[in-house]
């Protein structure tokens, strides 16, 4: 613009008068001393600028006018109002320190923060931001356990018994492949799982497996495998305890608890991993299938399971008492702080009080007779 200037003095003299004329021309104009760039050259110029329909800008060799819906802010140190015009030069800015002045200019130029990120625009950002988390965790707690329950019934039996078998490769890790095979424990076990799966309406593809951990606990996987662990066995004081509870772990079977947990943790477990921005799917696959070897189902299913065992033990005419004494001797009197492999499960109390209600004197033959019963309770040795 004006390169012919020598430098910025003479517009410092320059700007007494303007601003006096300024002043003069109308008392209601502000006005004040501002520095100006004019965009071209990195010549700082001593400018009088007054508020009047426009921003005008005069120096000795520079009459500049803005109107006030072109000027926007642009970043400044603090204490420094700095702007810049649409329409004029894009590097040209207006410098301000007076306080009092910026504010008038403000107060005149409504788009001035047009293309900043305002508070409100930040707020709508973070309240978007907030929005979004909190519709992956309403999926999480109402669609996926809507969508497991719907999807359970429509994953075919092959699909089921392979994410059966890769949990069985789980199990095997955590508790070693101690299957316990002593063969007359194991006619007898096999005698005990066909009697309640007569009744239990599963077929013969489901295999059942006594483990040689000394938890006391059973549980079943996708695909029709339930696994018993020793000392479950070993807790055990006659066959109808034993009974019950593996009929409890068919009724899992038989409503497909499992894979619709599966189904459940591994969506949730994705979903929470986008939220936290784990995008593999590892996380969920971990999730998963430590979900399958803690075996806990929600209560719900819990209660299904035993509805499912106490039936066929009235279809087997055997007792229900029994096998809530079993879960009682396991869990002891529940103290709230248990963090035990049932902790999911339903309070023991409860159960054995609906075993107790639920109880009928046998009027079925034993399940097992005394010498099978000893071997059972002998298969691991
Ligand atoms: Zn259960």
């Amino acid at each position: 613009m004006d390169s012919t200037s020598p430098d910025s003095d003479p517009a410092l003299e320059a700007a007494g008068p303007a601003m006096a004329e300024a002043t003069a021309e109308s008392a209601a104009t502000p006005g004040g001393p501002a520095t100006y760039f004019d965009g071209s050259s990195n010549r700082r110029q001593t400018v009088a600028i007054s508020l009047a329909n426009q921003l005008v800008l005069r120096s000795a060799d520079n009459y500049v006018s803005w109107p006030y819906a072109d000027i926007r802010r642009v970043d400044s140190p603090t204490g420094t109002l700095r702007v810049g015009c649409l329409s004029a030069s894009p590097l040209a800015r207006l410098e301000i320190r007076d306080a009092a002045l910026a504010a008038e200019l403000i107060a005149r130029c409504s788009h001035v923060d047009d293309n900043r990120l305002t508070r409100g625009a930040l707020a709508r950002i973070v309240g978007w931001s907030l929005a979004a988390a909190a519709s992956i965790v309403a999926v999480v707690l109402v669609v996926i356990p809507f969508a497991a329950d719907r999807l359970t019934p429509l994953v075919p039996p092959t699909m089921e018994r392979h994410l059966g078998e890769a949990a069985v490769v789980q199990i095997q890790t955590v508790f070693g492949d101690k299957a316990c095979s002593e063969a007359a424990g194991q006619a007898a076990f096999g005698k005990l799982v066909t009697a309640l799966r007569v009744p239990a309406g599963l077929d013969d593809s489901i295999a059942s497996q006594v483990l040689d951990t000394p938890i006391a606990n059973a549980f079943a996987l996708p695909g029709g495998r339930f696994f018993l662990f020793r000392g479950l066995l070993d807790k055990a004081d006659d066959p109808d305890e034993v009974a019950g509870i593996l009929a409890h772990e068919l009724g899992h079977l038989k409503h497909r608890d499992n894979l619709r947990q599966l189904i459940h943790n591994g969506g949730s477990s994705f979903l929470i991993g986008l939220l936290f921005g784990d995008i593999t799917g590892a996380g969920a696959v971990i999730f998963a299938s430590r979900t399958i070897v803690n075996a806990s189902y929600s209560r719900e299913a819990e209660e299904a399971a035993d509805s499912f065992a106490i039936q066929v033990m009235h279809k087997l005419g055997r007792p229900t008492r029994p096998m809530g004494e079993l879960m009682f001797r396991i869990t002891g009197k529940e103290d709230g702080k248990r963090p035990s492999l049932w902790a999911s499960h339903p309070l023991t109390e409860d159960r054995l009080a609906r075993m107790r209600a639920e109880n009928r004197p046998p009027s079925g033959p034993p399940l097992l007779s005394a010498e099978e019963w000893r071997a059972l309770k002998g298969i691991c040795h």
